[in-house]
């Protein structure tokens, strides 16, 4: 789509997302050397690509899905935006400060401001403390508000998230798995953050209850003005709560776009695949299956030039050699692939 064929008030949306940009990745890599290598001086030590040379941006208000498959890096991404684990290189322009330069002081307020909630709430959840206590735990470490209104905060939030006022001196094994996600999103919303790191919220859930966290975490975001990074393996859920998405593989980000021209244009060959693989709930239509030949490569040895090479039904000797550029396709579609050049 030319910038010439977009409805007046998409252009006007895109304009005013790009000021407002909330936090700005630029470069992020993050490689985990190997242990136990025998390299002595640490010269050529074998290390895991977890992610390699990763941009984007999320602008205020939005949701920008993170997808891929498993081990493809969209997690450590989200946890190394968190500080959680260390960066090898890049920068993560948040209000203007890079996080990745912070001093544990200004990390702390960082931190205040961007929540995270994790794929098991429970392994996060101390199994021996009742849920209001767990719920107060982010006022006290941050300072917020006087402690005698702390049981009133936390009576509230659990009640915005749709847990009961009784549940309050319940512990973590006395709720289901939903209920846990309530939990976990109630612990990051209560300290009232901008920006929410969702690290495969539902990817543990039930059908019916993953829908239920969707709608939750939507509601949310317009009641809090929230910001999230969604992050999750399957391309089905995120396109159903994302106004962005970003496609990652091995490491890589492959392709970026708003929702609706990633779903019916995908540019990159792995997005293509990963698109159809997904059911549609109509049996009149039909859609061919792109088969991914083999697995994922090791990202201890990542294919050199296009890491999809392996893989890719399209692949030529140049994408052996050359790694893809990102280049822009169409307003803020950008695809880095050999084909497009
Ligand atoms: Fe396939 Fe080449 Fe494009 Fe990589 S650069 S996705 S190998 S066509």
């Amino acid at each position: 789509m030319r910038q010439a064929e977009m409805a007046p008030d998409r252009l006007l949306k895109e304009g005013a997302r790009q000021e407002n940009v909330l936090l700005d990745v630029q470069g992020l890599t993050k490689h985990f050397p190997v242990k136990g290598s025998l390299d002595a001086f640490n010269r050529n030590r074998p290390s895991v690509k977890a992610v390699s040379n990763v941009s984007f941006q999320l602008f205020e208000g939005e949701t920008f899905g993170l997808v891929g498959e498993s081990g493809c890096g969209k997690s450590t991404t989200g946890r190394t935006l968190m500080r959680l684990i260390e960066p090898t290189e890049g920068k993560a322009i948040y209000r203007g400060k890079n996080i990745f330069e912070q001093s544990s002081k200004e990390l702390r307020k960082t931190r205040e401001e961007i929540q995270m909630v994790f794929q098991d709430p429970y392994s996060s959840l101390n199994p021996r403390k009742r849920i209001g206590s767990i719920l107060q735990e982010p006022l006290i470490i941050h300072s917020i508000g006087k402690r005698n209104e702390h049981t009133d905060r936390v009576m509230d939030i659990m009640q915005k998230v749709g847990l009961l006022p009784e549940q309050y001196y319940r512990f973590p094994h006395e709720f289901s798995g939903g209920q846990r996600q309530r939990i976990g999103l109630a612990r990051a919303l209560i300290a009232n953050p901008k920006l929410v790191i969702c690290d495969e919220p539902v990817s543990a859930l039930d059908v019916s209850i993953q829908s239920q966290i969707i709608n939750l975490l939507k509601r949310m975001q317009g009641e809090f003005n929230l910001t999230y990074l969604f992050v999750a393996h399957d391309i089905s859920v995120v396109r159903h709560i994302s106004d962005r998405i970003g496609v990652m593989y091995l490491g890589n980000m492959v392709e970026v776009a708003p929702t609706d021209s990633l779903i019916q244009n995908p540019l990159h060959p792995y997005t293509k695949a990963l698109l159809s693989a997904v059911p549609i709930p109509n049996p009149r239509i039909k859609r061919e299956r792109i088969a991914l030949k083999g697995e994922i490569p090791s990202p201890l040895n990542p294919p050199a030039g296009c890491v999809f090479h392996t893989r890719c039904p399209f692949a030529t000797d140049r994408c052996k050699q050359e790694v893809p550029e990102s280049r822009e396709m169409a307003p803020g579609h950008t695809v880095a692939c050999h084909l497009y050049d």
